[in-house]
């Protein structure tokens, strides 16, 4: 049986053995034990085992290994190919980090092969790693990466595949169509968007308050972008307009907040603004 999937974390075990921890294609997180994953020996050959690679491995016939932690018994697996590698985002140290920063949110965030649920629909998770990996890859090639561009890319195809996107196209509370300019809030907690009218009705006070206005004007600004970041492909990448650090902030807080998960939970997320 073979297993195909892009790996997200790896753990050394023993000398020279590792544990690597997939998304397959099917959206789940998987861990598999490879003998001598860590490369070397005494061929010195190096290890195919690397972060953010899509691999096909061949499960062994043997009944798995049982490591510390885990109930259950790991896979025995060799690596059968390497069916893609990222070829530059290496030489630049900014989109290496945004890598990371990816394989780290699917790490947190996609669910594993052991939770009861319907994996058909999950699919979609490793279509968004895979494309945010590949077109990355492609961007530093062609020495036209936008960061910012790419975060908000991959956010935004995430919350949409994780089935949390907020509805852009009308008010939750009173259901009034959302004009294209309109003014409007995200309303993180909701998980969508409230026109002017429902949000001041809630609090008159805050109407009046500048910094709501301002959080008004992002709020148009983030549905603006939510729409057209949600229905281009990925690879349009070169299309999108250039974002600000503030929609991106806004996604990544509103991502969090559905999985209860904050900015400092993240090990990778400070080093982007480096
Ligand atoms: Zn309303």
């Amino acid at each position: 049986m073979k297993v195909e999937g892009l790996v997200f974390q790896k753990t050394p075990y023993k000398e020279r053995d590792m544990i690597v921890h997939l998304l397959t294609r099917k959206g789940q997180k998987t861990s598999l034990y490879v003998y001598g994953g860590q490369g070397g020996g005494k061929s010195k050959k190096g290890s195919l085992l690397e972060l953010g690679h899509m691999l096909s491995f061949v499960l062994q016939k043997s009944k798995g290994i049982y490591n510390n932690s885990d109930q259950k018994p790991l896979s025995i697996a060799k690596v059968d190919q390497v069916n893609w590698a990222p070829k530059y985002i290496r030489n630049d140290y900014r989109a290496f980090m945004l890598s990371q920063f990816f394989l780290e949110v699917i790490q947190k965030l996609a669910l594993s092969e052991t939770d009861d649920i319907d994996f058909n629909e999950h699919e979609g998770i490793f279509n968004v790693l895979s494309n945010a990996l590949y077109y990355l890859d492609k961007a530093v090639e062609g020495q036209n990466v936008d960061y910012m561009t790419h975060l908000l890319l991959f956010f935004t195809k995430l919350i949409h595949h994780l089935g949390i996107a907020p509805n852009y196209e009308e008010c939750q509370f009173c259901q009034k169509i959302l004009g294209e300019d309109e003014l409007c809030l995200l309303d993180i907690s909701n998980g969508g968007f409230s026109c002017l009218e429902c949000t001041s009705k809630m609090d008159e006070y805050l109407s009046d308050n500048r910094q709501l206005s301002e959080e008004y004007q992002a709020g148009r600004r983030y549905k603006q972008a939510f729409q057209k970041f949600s229905l281009e492909p990925y690879k349009n990448y070169l299309n999108f307009p250039s974002t600000s650090v503030g929609l991106v902030r806004i996604s990544f807080n509103f991502l969090n907040y559905q999985f209860g998960f904050a900015e400092g939970d993240y090990r990778t997320w400070k080093l982007l603004f480096e």
